[in-house]
């Protein structure tokens, strides 16, 4: 089966594939890059859930192939579970990785490090031409912490120390973090989901 994942992000690309090759299933994943171009929604819905499934929606309406997406973010408990769904533009439109990290770390100061729990969450959204939907969601829980550590990883890595670790994220190996992170558990169910419904 041809399945087009709602990305321009090479990188996803990369891991999905690797994924798929890891579970053996037999689906042909194409970028954004390899359709033709349409424009692509904004993401103005206030779950992961749904602006993963409003991208997915509207790449299967455009290219009449099945599609995949994928919407992620940080939630902090102290901070009502934001950034959240605005984990991207925390500092604003067009904010960089560190400055989104820098504004988030201010916020947390004066807080009782114990307190700064929060999570990693991926929500994945597939859509069918035939008009058939399945959206999940998996988390990566964890704390903050006040220092960035590590040059591995992207955005918030480098002050999250998921559970049962003592090194944050970004000191993780890529292959280490694959195998807990949010986003690689989303993707290996849809992967589960996807095989046994061409079963
Ligand atoms: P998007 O799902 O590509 O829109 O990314 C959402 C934002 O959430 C990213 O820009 C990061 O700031 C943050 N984020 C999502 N997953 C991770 C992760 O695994 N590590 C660090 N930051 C992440």
């Amino acid at each position: 089966m041809k399945v087009v994942l709602a990305t321009h992000n090479a990188k996803k690309l990369a891991e999905l594939r690797r994924l798929v090759a890891e579970q053996g299933t037999d689906l042909d994943i194409l970028g954004l890059d390899d359709v033709a171009p349409y424009p692509e929604p904004a993401e103005t819905e206030r779950t992961f859930e749904g602006n993963a499934l409003l991208k997915a929606r509207a790449c299967r309406n455009a290219t009449g192939e099945s599609a995949l997406a994928d919407d992620s973010g940080i939630e902090v408990d102290l901070l009502n579970n934001m950034p959240g769904v605005r984990s991207a533009r925390w500092a604003g439109h067009g904010a960089s990785d560190r400055q989104n990290l820098e504004l988030l770390i201010a916020q947390l100061a004066d807080t009782d490090p114990a307190e700064r729990t929060g999570r990693f969450v991926a929500a994945v959204a597939f859509a069918a031409p035939d008009g058939i939907e399945h959206v999940l969601r998996a988390t990566m829980e964890g704390r903050l912490v006040s220092t960035p550590r590590g040059e591995h990883g992207f955005g918030y890595d480098p002050i999250f120390v998921t559970d049962g670790q003592t090194r944050t994220n970004a000191e993780l190996l890529p292959s280490e973090k694959d195998a807990i992170s949010h986003r690689g558990k989303a993707v290996r169910a849809m992967l589960r989901w996807l095989a046994d419904r061409e079963g």
